[in-house]
Order: C-alpha cells, then structure tokens, then sequence
C-alpha cells in the first residue's frame, strides 16, 4: 500500500508588505502561516514601527499567499 496522499513539504507561504498596505517591497516567507505572521510582526515592528494587534494578524492571515517554490 502506498500513500495516496503527497508530503507537500516544499509549500511556502509568503506575504507581501504591500498587499497589506504599506508602500515597501518587503516580502516574508515562512513554511507555516504562523511563521510568516511572526516575521510579519517582527517587520512591522522593525521597518514600519507598527505593531500587529490580533485584529491585524486576523486580516493579515487572510493576505498571505501559497507558494510552491
Ligand atoms: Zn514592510
């Protein structure tokens, strides 16, 4: 019996600073969605000054993409 299902381990999410509104090229990845909130936070934090409230990471959630490469 093999598997039927595929290990996707290659997915990656990223996010992009602009589509969250911020005017700024960053992009953060992460393999996990909770990853990338957290790099999220720690960008707006760092280079906007902005700190993500749960209501933030809530929309924020919603705008991070499923890449896989
Ligand atoms: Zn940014």
């Amino acid at each position: 019996m093999t598997q039927s299902f595929i290990q996707r381990s290659e997915v990656v999410f990223e996010l992009h600073c602009r589509d969250v509104g911020f005017d700024c090229p960053g992009v953060v990845r992460g393999q996990t969605k909770e990853e990338v909130l957290r790099q999220a936070a720690e960008h707006a934090a760092r280079v906007h000054e902005t700190k993500i409230t749960p209501e933030v990471a809530a929309k924020v959630e919603g705008l991070i993409r499923e890449t896989g490469s």
